[in-house]
């Protein structure tokens, strides 16, 4: 499916605009991911920081409490809960692999000197235990802290370079963007909107080149002329709309007709002029009266064939406007003749 949007004579093919879609849903798509993934991973890092500062605390205060001999079971089912939202977040690859074992190496140490103190009732044991407890709660909090850091600069580091992974991935695509258009408006300085042919434009400067071939090669080439007959009467009888519609499938018949070296050119409202490179009168000839027959067989309007009048010339080196004046002057011979025939510019 190609949907052409022709605005100020600029073509843009849906291939482009899908492109320009998928520059802006990759921008998107990025900024969703990293935002959510930095989001997530400050977020849980936060939490964990806060839930071993929380547990090093704790450890102090049961210990106030035991050697007050207070109650202190709420605090040791809170650190023991604690204990378990941190197995709970610490396990499923949490930590980058270099880091996980020294988390688990400190944080066993904190476990092991916690299952001491609780289990612990004399006081100078326990006091000496909290202590030791708080140090390693301390340096596991510092330790989980660092790391908490370093996933962020890693994390960062990814950042940068999906960034410039995108960047260039969308340089690529303004780049395609750039030429794509680029094409299309050659293609447009060029082509005739209505019949696709090549324009008048084009017929001079193609026109000139097979010239020089002439002049320094001695290459021969030949033109035809082509009129529409009567169509004035078309457009007055069937509509404008309807005479385009005719102008369109002729076109499209001509190019079907001709050889991939030939060139077919819209030279005004109803004429086409087409270019035969390496071809002589009698073959030009050839070619221009067999496209006639085609046309009178393949283009109608309500059954009505539409026929052409045709001037055929090869050029003889009189220069351009001189060649183009006498086959001019032999499609108005066979206006004159009656109409539908090819007339030979000798
Ligand atoms: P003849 O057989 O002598 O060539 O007669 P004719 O009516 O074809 O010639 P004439 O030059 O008198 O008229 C050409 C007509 O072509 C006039 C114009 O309205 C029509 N025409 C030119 N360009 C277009 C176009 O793009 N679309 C349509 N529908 N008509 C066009
Ligand atoms: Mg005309
Ligand atoms: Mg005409």
């Amino acid at each position: 499916m190609l949907i052409k949007l022709r605005k100020k004579g600029i073509a843009v093919s849906s291939p482009i605009l899908v492109l320009l879609l998928l520059i802006l849903g990759i921008t998107l798509f990025n900024g969703y991911l990293l935002t959510k993934s930095l989001k997530t991973s400050i977020y849980k890092d936060a939490f964990l920081v806060n839930k071993l500062g929380q547990i090093r605390g704790s450890v102090q205060r049961y210990a106030k409490l035991k050697l007050q001999h207070i109650s202190a079971d709420f605090v040791k089912a809170q650190i023991e809960n604690d204990f378990n939202i941190i197995d709970e977040l610490a396990k499923n690859g949490y930590f980058p692999k270099e880091k996980e074992s020294q988390f688990k190496y400190l944080y066993n140490k904190v476990r092991h000197s916690w299952n001491e103190l609780k289990n612990e009732n004399d006081c100078d044991a326990i006091l000496i235990l909290s202590e030791k407890c708080w140090e390693e709660a301390d340096k596991l909090t510092s330790y989980t802290a660092r790391v908490s850091e370093y996933k962020n600069n890693l994390l960062l580091k990814k950042v940068s370079y999906i960034t410039l992974i995108t960047a260039i991935l969308i340089l690529f695509i303004i780049f395609f963007v750039y030429f794509m258009i680029k094409k299309g408006l050659e293609k447009e300085k060029i082509i005739d909107p209505l019949t696709k042919l090549y324009n008048r434009r084009h017929f001079i400067e193609n026109f000139n080149y097979f010239i020089d071939l002439y002049e320094r090669y001695k290459r021969p080439f030949s033109i035809i002329f082509l009129d529409i007959d009567n169509f004035k009467k078309i457009n007055d009888t069937y509509g404008h709309q309807k005479g385009d519609e005719i102008l369109i499938n002729l076109s499209k018949h001509i190019m079907q007709m001709l050889r991939n070296t030939d060139l077919a050119f819209r030279y005004g409202g109803e004429e086409i002029v087409i270019i035969l490179p390496e071809t002589e009168l009698y073959e030009a000839f050839q070619i221009a009266e067999r496209l006639r027959q085609s046309i009178k067989e393949k283009i109608q309007i309500k059954s009505k064939p539409v026929t052409v009048s045709m001037g055929v010339g090869t050029y003889k080196g009189e220069g351009m406007f001189s060649f183009i004046e006498r086959v001019d002057e032999a499609v108005y011979r066979a206006k004159r003749a009656g109409k539908d025939k090819v007339i030979i510019s000798q």
